[in-house]
């Protein structure tokens, strides 16, 4: 069964009285190429795979293929008699009806993963919820070996930006302290059924083992930073004595211990400066 084709994938979701649902970021792959080459690099056969919005099951077939096993999401039960008929000749994989945002995520993982050497989470993400569930997973500090997902290209950018370039915002400092993250390849609209108004791209982030920033304070690290880009064409001092309730004094005199001009603006600064101006107010050693 080819499913990443226009006129099969049609004519099975009407043959279950099927709609796509534009609230819930059904766009439906329908590029026979994406879909291989996104399994093969998330996963390989001693791993299970979480795979969030089966949609269908284009991609969950190529994973089902590719890994040792495949636990779906699927937040569309109208979608149960669909996925019933595409993934039937595939013994390896499992649907769980529910919303993935709401899922027990480490009871999922000691249930169905625990005979698994790896754990990938890979989907075509519906949009509405990307940064979201992305943020969720990389917090859970769940055993999960990779993150491979497809997202809008313009998310894309932001998410494996460099922290200090232009494209760079709170979530680009979020990836890269929990993973390291990378383009693998573009996705054109019209790979799509419905084709949606954005092109997409493939993201991996590889989930670092051992993270490479020292913070002192996890929480009080990612309010800085949330804070910090809040307004990010003003001066870090103004935008985080404003957000955050601290004296404009406390911020030029973390700036000073970094070797930063008072004049700095968020959006430029490095992973390690961020690291240690939010070392500096939690009350690190230097202070
Ligand atoms: N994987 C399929 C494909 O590539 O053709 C479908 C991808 S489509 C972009 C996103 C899928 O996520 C839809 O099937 C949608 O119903 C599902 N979805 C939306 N919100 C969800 C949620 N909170 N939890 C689980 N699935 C969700």
């Amino acid at each position: 069964m080819n499913l990443a084709n226009y006129e099969t994938l049609r004519k099975i979701l009407q043959s279950e009285g099927f709609s796509l649902k534009k609230s819930l970021g059904q766009n439906f792959l329908v590029d026979p190429t994406v879909c291989p080459r996104m399994a093969k690099s998330a996963c390989d056969k001693d791993t299970g795979v979480l795979e969030i919005g089966p949609g269908a099951g284009v991609l969950t077939r190529e994973l089902c293929a590719e890994a040792k096993r495949v636990v779906c999401v699927e937040l569309d039960e109208k979608l149960r008699p669909v996925l019933k008929k595409t993934l039937a000749d595939k013994d390896n994989v499992e649907v769980i009806f529910g919303d993935a945002m709401k899922l027990d995520l480490e009871k999922l993982i000691k249930d169905k993963f625990s005979d698994c050497e790896r754990i990938a989470v890979c989907a075509n993400l519906p949009y509405y919820i990307t940064s979201p569930i992305i943020m969720m997973l990389l917090e859970s500090r769940l055993p999960i070996d990779n993150i491979t997902v497809m997202v809008q290209k313009e998310a894309a950018e932001r998410l494996c930006a460099t922290v200090g370039d232009r494209q760079a915002g709170a979530v680009t400092v979020a990836v890269n302290y929990f993973a390291e993250s990378e383009i693998l390849f573009e996705v054109l609209r019209d790979s799509f059924m419905p084709p949606p108004n954005v092109d997409s791209a493939v993201i991996k982030l590889a989930v670092r083992e051992k993270r490479d920033f020292e913070v002192l304070d996890e929480k009080e690290f990612f309010r800085f930073v949330k804070a910090c880009f809040a307004q990010r064409r003003k001066t870090l001092v103004n935008t985080v004595s404003a957000s955050m309730g601290i004296s404009k004094d406390l911020l030029r005199e973390a700036l000073k211990r970094v070797n930063l001009p008072e004049t700095v603006r968020s959006e430029s600064l490095k992973m390690e400066e961020l690291c240690a101006i939010s070392n500096f107010l939690s009350g690190g050693e230097n202070r």
